[in-house]
């Protein structure tokens, strides 16, 4: 101010805080996307529960084998849904922390294909879909993890099956491309909106289509799927015309050039063997146990270190 209280100058400072607003936007939307994403885990995890208890209750009720063995159909398959789902649990935190390992070998692509469509099987005839496959006529191989390379595209089959309403059609189609393989997996299913296509490899992504359909995952598949497709130095992309006009995924992989490996050792016949089962978890040690001795096999089942070490040297 001057002597007489009038201003002389003005100043001040500016701070640009856009990225830190940003940032804490994009927190709050991560923490939002987890809370929801905890909600539909526990959601998931208790649907295949009541399945499994009526199955338990059938099992000692039921009056012939057929009752058994329908029981025993039923908590097989949920008992598979749900080892599904914490294997993506497990494979979400491996994946985001980069400590999955890949054991590399020469694969045949026909191999890995066939692997993934077999463990799809009993669900794409549980929904009476039509599945085709459609495979070069010369070998082509991939250098890659048998198993991760099998999961990869048996989640895009299991999509295509889930998010297809029953008696669709589900197409995996192979062919090379100078160096690489594209291998496509359609469907005639929802479909994916133009506006959410990108959306669907995000970690916890479940497109809305409007209609409640709702597959039964927690959205983490694809964001794994994308994450071994590129760990296989591989590209994947998703197309739909929209809702209604089915989806197709394709993997594009690098082709290798080494011969795949010769035929493994044939498999020496089973024997009988000693087993010595060692778990705190006195059920799993329990049912390994009578498991192994309705094969045959002489079993011993404990349930701690010191325990085993004793036994271990006279058995
Ligand atoms: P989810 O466990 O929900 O199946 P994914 O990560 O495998 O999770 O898929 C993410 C979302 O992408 C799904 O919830 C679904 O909305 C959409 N999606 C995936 N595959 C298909 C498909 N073949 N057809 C239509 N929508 C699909």
């Amino acid at each position: 101010f001057r002597s007489d209280g009038t201003v002389e100058a003005v100043a001040g400072t500016t701070r640009d805080v856009t990225e830190l607003d940003r940032a804490n936007q994009a927190l709050q939307e991560a923490d939002r996307r987890k809370d929801e994403f905890l909600a539909t885990l526990a959601h998931e995890l208790r649907n295949p529960l009541a399945p499994l208890r009526n199955g338990v209750e059938l099992l000692a009720v039921a009056e012939d084998l057929g009752a058994v063995s329908e029981a025993q159909a039923i908590m097989g398959r949920q008992v598979d849904h749900m080892v599904h789902l914490v294997d993506d649990l497990l494979d979400l935190s491996r994946v985001s922390r980069g400590v999955i390992e890949l054991r590399l070998d020469h694969n045949d692509l026909v191999d890995v294909l066939n692997m993934a469509a077999d463990t799809n099987r009993p669900l794409i005839a549980a929904r009476g879909h039509r599945f085709t496959m459609e495979l070069p006529k010369e070998e082509l191989h991939v250098h890659g993890d048998a198993t991760r390379l099998a999961q990869i595209f048996g989640n895009l089959i299991n999509n295509a099956a889930k998010y297809t309403d029953p008696g669709g059609r589900i197409a995996v189609r192979a062919e090379r491309q100078g160096d690489r393989v594209r291998v496509s997996v359609s469907d005639n299913g929802i479909g994916i909106q133009a506006s959410q296509l990108h959306r669907v490899f995000d970690m916890f992504a479940q497109v809305e289509d409007g209609q409640g359909h709702s597959g039964g995952g927690l959205g983490i598949g694809l964001h794994i799927v994308k994450r071994l497709v590129e760990m296989h130095q591989g590209g994947i992309e998703a197309r739909s015309d929209g809702l209604g006009a089915g989806s197709t995924f394709t993997v594009t992989l690098p082709l290798s050039k080494v011969e795949a490996k010769a035929d493994p050792a044939p498999k020496a016949s089973v024997r009988k063997h000693r087993v010595l089962i060692v778990d705190d978890n006195v059920d799993a040690a329990f049912t390994l146990s009578l498991m192994l001795k309705k094969k045959g096999h002489d079993v011993h089942a404990t349930y701690g270190a010191k325990e085993a070490l004793d036994l271990a040297a006279g058995f």
